[in-house]
């Protein structure tokens, strides 16, 4: 056992006995990790906001090697983002944000690249326009699966690596655009508008917190096209992507013949 210092994010917390909590943190140094905080539920809690889901902390942890849950010592808030999310919209989109990692992250496995991502993510979601909202959501989807090994192929066919359809289809069981020769071995590809198409490129290669500047989703018809193609390469690649939280905020978007602006979801 040793005494460790970590910075996390907390994801979701459940009642341990009758006054402690059960907290699931994403960590930068050790993953997603699980801890007991004793006596966390007395108030006023000596941990203040740093136990909060969304919250940014930093942590001193009791950490035991084999074991699933680590026992906490100290907690510091350092970015308390769930108490600045007044918005529901904002607070909606937040959640899906650790939806998305607490159900697709698996262990004890530390990857800097995906926390500072979420990280990001979380500032982005509490100060970005709301109408830009769905398009960060939707970059941190694409973003978390390149980190996790799935990128789509958007620059060559996913199949062979010949060029891609003029077509401009995408194939999420092959993992990108395909050339018209796989196209015809592999049903349900979905074909993309070239916007669509850069559109896409942009949400998987720029900075997440900027994606409202890259593809507004006032464009509704683009917008639509895009949810498509990530949400099915999700489900495909992802068998926990199923359900989660963050399709719901997103498929509140209005469908390809709606003819106003982009509402945020409540
Ligand atoms: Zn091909």
């Amino acid at each position: 056992m040793a005494l460790v210092q970590c910075e996390g994010i907390v994801l979701k917390t459940h009642a341990l006995g009758d006054t402690s909590l059960i907290v699931v943190v994403y960590t930068r140094e050790h993953g997603l990790i699980k801890l007991v905080a004793k006596a966390a539920r007395k108030s006023p809690s000596r941990f203040g906001y740093a136990l909060e889901p969304l919250s940014r902390s930093r942590f001193i942890v009791y950490l035991k090697t084999d074991r699933d849950l680590h026992l906490l010592s100290q907690a510091e808030v350092l970015e308390p983002t769930g108490s600045r999310l007044a918005d529901l919209a904002r607070l909606a989109h937040g959640q899906a944000a650790l939806e998305l990692i607490d159900r697709l992250v698996w262990g004890e496995e530390p990857h800097a690249e995906l926390f500072d991502l979420l990280a990001a993510t979380l500032r982005g979601i509490a100060a970005a326009p709301l109408a830009t909202l769905p398009a960060l959501t939707l970059a941190l989807q694409l973003q978390v699966a390149s980190l996790l090994g799935y990128r789509p192929r958007l620059d060559a066919c996913a199949g062979c690596g010949a060029a891609f359809s003029p077509r401009r289809l995408f194939s999420a069981a092959r993992g990108g655009l395909v050339c018209d020769r796989c196209a015809a071995t592999e049903p349900g590809t979905i074909t993309l508008s070239a916007d669509a198409l850069g559109g896409l490129a942009l949400l998987l290669s720029r900075p997440v917190g900027e994606a409202g500047q890259w593809i507004a989703l006032g464009e509704v018809r683009r917008a639509g096209e895009i949810l498509r193609v990530v949400e099915a390469f999700l489900r495909q690649h992802f068998q926990r992507f199923q359900g989660l939280r963050s399709l719901e905020v997103l498929r509140s978007l209005p469908g390809p013949d709606a003819t106003k602006d982009a509402p945020c979801p409540a």
